[in-house]
């Protein structure tokens, strides 16, 4: 046989390489077996944080849903990104960062619903202050 390191001929009862020294395999040994490679395991929970970070995204206008489909998203996307040798993986960025994108937008989204709400209501206060102003009524006790 020949040597694995050096590659000069080994007479077969030696047990190093007289060239390099080198320790010869025992051929009666089995050859190491290849580990194949683990087989990757399907991965739904990161297409369900994919289906609800697009989810979040698209109802990102309706009032408080966005924020149920977006910790759903954030939660599946977690595990489905956590999951060791699984299909999917980059599915279940994108639902992350959908539902992220999506939770962010109907914060938005809701604010521009409450904020001409809030304007009113100051307008409507300051509009009374300045009636009982002009009507002499002290108003100025909490200042
Ligand atoms: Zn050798």
């Amino acid at each position: 046989m020949y040597c694995n390191k050096c590659g000069s001929y080994i007479p077969s009862k030696r047990t190093v390489c007289s060239n390099c020294g080198a320790p010869v395999p025992d051929p009666s040994a089995p050859a190491p077996a290849v580990e194949p490679a683990p087989a990757k395991r399907p991965n739904g929970i990161a297409v369900a944080g994919l289906i609800m970070g697009i989810l979040t995204v698209v109802l990102c206008w309706l009032p408080g849903i966005p924020f149920l489909t977006g910790l759903l998203g954030t939660i599946f996307s977690i595990a489905g990104i956590a999951k060791k040798n699984a299909y999917f993986k980059g599915a279940a960025v994108a639902g992350l960062i959908l539902s992220i994108i999506g939770v962010i937008l109907s914060v938005f989204a809701l604010l521009a619903l409450i904020i001409p709400g809030v304007t009113k209501y100051l307008a409507k206060a300051s509009e009374a202050e300045s009636y009982i102003r002009a009507t002499g009524v002290v108003w100025r006790t909490w200042l």
